[in-house]
């Protein structure tokens, strides 16, 4: 587990604050450089020049919520790129990022299981 580079507390991954001394954290591994990260619900590749252009190698593509290389396509001169459409993956992989994404419903949907299976069983 990563530490805080000033107070050296253990901080989690995804942190972006230190929880014990409030320092501003960058991404455990990439020391310097930040990691970019999407608000709410929204995904970083929609407006990144990356995805835009087609470069982009990175496995959580289309649907990184952090990324350390994220460039917003308004930021840069070349702003006529066309974002690309996406085919929803089906199958196994989609199923996978429908899971990934929606942790909270998965949760609740087990807790509704295990509810029923303790009223089945009384
Ligand atoms: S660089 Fe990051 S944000 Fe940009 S398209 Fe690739 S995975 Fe998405
Ligand atoms: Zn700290």
């Amino acid at each position: 587990m990563p530490e805080c580079p000033k107070c050296h507390q253990k901080v989690q991954f995804t942190d972006i604050t230190c929880k014990y001394c409030r320092t501003e954290l960058k991404a455990f591994g990439h020391p310097g450089i930040p990691l970019h990260r999407a608000e709410g619900e929204t995904l970083l590749c929609d407006t990144c020049t990356y995805d835009r252009d087609d470069t982009c190698t990175y496995p959580q593509r289309p649907y990184a919520k952090t990324c350390t290389m994220y460039q917003n396509y308004l930021d840069v001169d070349n702003n006529d790129l066309d974002p690309p459409v996406y085919k929803t993956p089906g199958g196994i992989k989609g199923l996978q990022i429908w899971c990934q994404r929606n942790p909270g419903l998965i949760t609740l949907l087990a807790l509704i299981g295990i509810s029923f299976i303790i009223v089945l069983l009384r």
